[in-house]
C-alpha cells in the first residue's frame, strides 16, 4: 500500500462516520436499520447490472447503485477509478438512499448494459431537487468519458432538459456496457438523498405532464384559498388570518424550493439565491407554523406555560436561521429537523385545548395532523429511516399544500365556533340581565305595594277614631261634605243623623271611665251592624256620633234611627261583671228640595243637633226629625 493510499485510508467513510458522531435523534434510524440488517447482509455481493429497456417508466435505480462517501469532498473522478476506492463502493441497504444532513461528497456507481438491438436514449433523474452539485460521468468500455453537470448552485440554463428535477439525457449504444458515476455534494452541508429513476424520454415527458397537472391542481387550490383568506382577513381582521397568510406564503415558497420549481423559474439564475431561498424558506415556514399555531390556539391566554415552550421553540428555530447565515449548516439543519419533529407533536396541543373545551381547536387538530404526518414522514425520509420513493416525494410536497388548504377551512370553522360561543354568551348575559330586571321590577312592585298599604294604613289611622273604630271628626267632615255636594248636584235624598248617649256623665260616674269607654264601643258596634258600609259613620265628640245616610230620605232615616235606638236600648254594655243599660237620643235632618242649594253639612248637623236637643229636653231615648216648615225648633216625633 502506497503512502498516498495510507493517507487516504485514514479518511475512509467508516472512520468519518465515527468521528462525526451519531446524533441522538438518529437512534431511531439506527434501530430501524438494525431491523433490516439480516436482509442487508445478503445485499453485499457483486454489483447488479442495470439492463436498459425500451419501455422504462420511472424505474427505481436503487438496487443497481453502489455508494462511496467522501467526507472531505476531495476525491476526483480520476481518484475513484483507483482500485482502492473502487473496492470501497458499497450497495445501498434497504433502499436507504437518504443520509441525513451531510457535508460529504457522495459517489454512486451504476453498471449499465444495453442488450437490445438498437441504441437506447434514456433519462436519469435525481428527484431530490435541492442538491447543490450533481455530476454525471458516463464511462464506456473503451475508456471514453463524457460528463454532465447539474445542481442548484449552477445556473439553471445549463440544463439540457426543460425540467425542475435534475435530469440527465443519456445514450447507450446497442450491446454496449457502461459504468455511470454520479457525485452528489453540497457546498457546505445539506440533506443528501441519492434517489434516482430511469425513464425513456416518452415516459419521462408523460410523467412531467402528469406532475404538472397535479401541481396545477394543488398550487391553484392553495392560491385560491389564500386569496379567499386574504379577503376574509380584510373583513374579519383577526390575527390568525394574518399569520395564516404569511405561513401559507412560506409553505408555497417551501414547496417551490422542494419541488425545484423555484430554481427552475425564479431564482435559478444565481447560486446565491438558489442557496439562500430554500434554507430561509424552511426557517420562515417553521417560525410561521409556530406563530400561526400560537395565534390560532390563543395559547398565550389559554395555556401560558405551553405558550412559553412554543416561544422557546420559536427562538431555537430563529437561532437555526442565524446559524445558516454564518454557514454552520450541519447544526442548523439538524436543529431545524428537530423543530420539524416538535411541530409534528402540535396536534397534541390541539387535542389538549379541545378537551379543555376550546372547541375552535378541533379544525386545527385535524389539519395539523396531516401536517404532522407529512413533515415527520419527510424528515424520517431525509434521515433514511423511511425509504425514498417517487410517491413519498410527491406525498411530502403535496401534503404540505393540502394541509395549507385544510387550515383555511379550520380558520373558517374557528370563526364559526367563536361566533357561536359569543352568541351563546350574549344570550346568557341577556337572560341574566332580564332576570335581574325582572327581580328588580318585582321588588319595586312589592315595595310599592307595601308603601301603598302603609299609606292606606296611615290614612286610615289618621281618619279613624281609635276608641270606636269609626271615622273621626275630621274625616267625617271631609267625606260627608263631598257626599252632601253629590246629593245636591244629582238631586238625591240624603240625611244626617246625630246621636248622643243619654246621661253618659252618670255612667262614667257610676261605673268608671273604662265602663264609659265600653259603652261607646258598644254603640259604635251597633251602628256598624245596622248601617250600610257606604254610610259615613263617625264619633264626632265624647259620646256624640254623627252619620251621613246616603240615598236615604228623611222617612227611612227616622225608621233606621228608631231601629238603632231600640237596639241600643236592648243591648246593655257589660263591664267587669256589671251590666250598664244604655239609651241614646237621635236628631235627623235631611237635604230637602226646599232648602236645596244652600244646605251645607254644617247646617245639616246644626239642624240635626237642634232636633236632638229637642229630644233631650223631651225625655231622651227618642228620635226627633227636624222640620223646616214648622220652624227650626219644631220636631217630628215618631
Ligand atoms: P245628656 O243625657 O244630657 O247627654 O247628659 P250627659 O251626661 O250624657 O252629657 P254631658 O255632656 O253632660 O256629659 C258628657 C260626658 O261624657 C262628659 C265627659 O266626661 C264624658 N266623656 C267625654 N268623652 C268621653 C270618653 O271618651 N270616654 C268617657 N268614658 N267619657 C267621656
Ligand atoms: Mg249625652
Ligand atoms: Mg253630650
Amino acid at each position: 500500500m502506497s503512502v498516498a493510499e495510507l493517507y487516504m485510508e485514514s479518511r475512509t467513510p467508516q472512520t468519518s462516520q465515527q468521528q462525526r458522531g451519531f446524533p441522538c435523534w438518529l437512534m431511531l434510524a439506527a434501530f430501524m436499520l438494525l431491523l433490516f440488517t439480516g436482509q442487508a447482509l445478503a445485499n453485499t455481493g457483486d454489483q447488479r447490472t442495470f439492463h436498459l429497456q425500451s419501455d422504462m417508466d420511472a424505474r427505481v435505480m436503487t438496487p443497481y447503485m453502489q455508494v462511496l462517501e467522501d467526507p472531505d469532498s476531495t476525491l476526483s473522478f480520476a481518484d475513484i477509478q483507483k482500485p482502492y476506492w473502487q473496492n470501497r463502493f458499497r450497495p445501498i441497504l434497504n433502499e436507504q438512499t437518504a443520509h441525513g444532513v451531510s457535508s460529504s461528497a457522495w459517489w454512486i456507481r451504476i453498471n449499465v448494459a444495453n442488450t437490445a438491438e438498437t441504441e437506447i436514449s434514456w433519462i436519469l433523474e435525481a428527484l431530490h431537487n435541492i442538491t447543490d452539485y450533481i455530476d454525471v460521468y458516463q464511462l464506456d468500455a473503451a475508456g471514453n468519458v463524457s460528463a454532465q453537470q447539474l445542481g442548484d448552485h449552477r445556473p439553471y440554463a445549463i440544463n439540457q432538459l426543460p425540467s425542475e428535477a435534475f435530469s440527465f439525457p443519456l445514450n447507450t449504444r446497442a450491446g454496449e456496457h457502461q459504468t455511470l458515476y454520479l457525485r452528489f455534494n453540497f457546498e457546505h452541508a445539506g440533506v443528501i438523498n441519492l434517489y434516482l429513476e430511469a425513464s425513456t424520454p416518452e415516459a419521462y415527458v408523460q410523467k412531467q405532464h402528469i406532475q404538472g397537472i397535479w401541481l396545477g391542481i394543488f398550487l391553484g387550490a392553495a392560491v385560491l384559498v389564500m386569496v379567499y383568506t386574504l379577503f376574509l382577513m380584510l373583513s374579519i381582521r383577526e390575527k390568525p388570518y394574518f399569520w395564516y397568510l404569511l405561513y401559507a406564503s412560506a409553505a408555497v415558497v417551501m414547496y417551490l424550493a422542494l419541488s425545484g420549481l423555484g430554481y427552475r423559474y425564479i431564482w435559478g439564475f444565481t447560486p446565491i439565491l438558489a442557496d439562500a431561498i430554500p434554507h430561509f424558506a424552511i426557517v420562515a415556514f417553521y417560525c410561521l407554523a409556530i406563530q400561526f399555531s400560537r395565534s390560532f390556539l390563543d395559547t398565550d391566554k389559554q395555556a401560558p406555560q405551553l405558550d412559553a415552550l412554543l416561544l422557546l421553540l420559536l427562538g431555537v428555530t430563529a437561532f437555526s436561521g442565524i446559524l445558516l447565515i454564518i454557514n454552520i449548516r450541519e447544526i442548523a439543519l439538524n436543529l431545524l429537523m428537530l423543530t420539524g419533529l416538535a411541530l409534528g407533536l402540535f396536534p397534541a396541543i390541539g387535542i389538549y385545548l379541545w378537551s379543555k373545551g376550546q372547541h375552535q381547536a378541533r379544525g386545527y387538530t385535524l389539519a395539523w395532523s396531516i401536517w404532522s404526518i407529512t413533515v415527520i414522514c419527510g424528515i424520517l425520509r431525509f434521515q433514511g429511516v423511511i425509504p425514498t420513493s417517487n410517491f413519498a416525494i410527491g406525498a411530502t410536497r403535496f401534503g404540505m399544500i393540502l394541509e395549507t388548504i385544510l387550515l383555511a377551512f379550520a380558520l373558517v370553522d374557528r370563526v364559526n365556533i367563536l361566533r357561536k360561543d359569543k352568541l351563546a354568551a350574549e344570550e346568557r348575559e341577556r337572560i341574566a340581565a332580564q332576570q335581574a330586571t325582572d327581580q328588580l321590577e318585582s321588588k319595586v312592585r312589592e315595595r310599592t305595594r307595601e308603601l301603598d298599604q302603609a299609606r292606606l294604613h296611615a290614612e286610615k289611622l289618621a281618619s279613624q277614631d281609635s276608641l270606636s273604630g269609626l271615622l273621626n271628626r275630621r274625616a267625617f267632615f271631609q267625606q260627608g261634605k263631598s257626599e252632601v255636594h253629590r246629593a245636591q248636584r244629582y238631586n238625591q235624598p240624603l240625611t244626617v243623623m246625630m246621636l248622643d248617649i243619654d246621661h253618659f256623665k252618670q255612667i262614667n260616674d257610676q261605673h268608671g271611665h273604662a265602663a264609659g269607654d265600653q259603652v261607646i264601643t258598644t254603640v259604635a258596634g251597633i251602628l256598624n251592624d245596622i248601617l250600610r258600609e257606604s254610610d259615613i259613620k263617625a264619633r264626632i265628640g265624647g259620646e256624640e256620633f254623627a252619620v251621613v245616610l246616603i240615598q236615604t230620605p228623611r222617612n227611612k232615616a227616622l225608621h233606621l234611627a228608631e231601629r238603632i235606638r231600640e237596639e241600643i236600648q236592648h243591648t246593655p254594655a257589660s263591664h267587669q261583671g256589671n251590666t250598664v243599660n244604655i239609651t241614646a237620643s237621635f236628631g235627623i235632618a235631611e237635604v230637602t228640595s226646599e232648602i236645596h242649594g244652600d244646605s251645607t253639612l254644617d247646617q245639616l248637623l246644626a239642624r240635626a243637633d237642634k232636633a236632638l236637643y229637642w229630644g233631650k229636653n223631651n225625655g231622651r231615648n227618642r228620635v226627633t226629625g227636624y222640620t223646616a216648615t214648622a220652624g227650626e225648633t219644631e220636631t217630628d216625633l215618631l
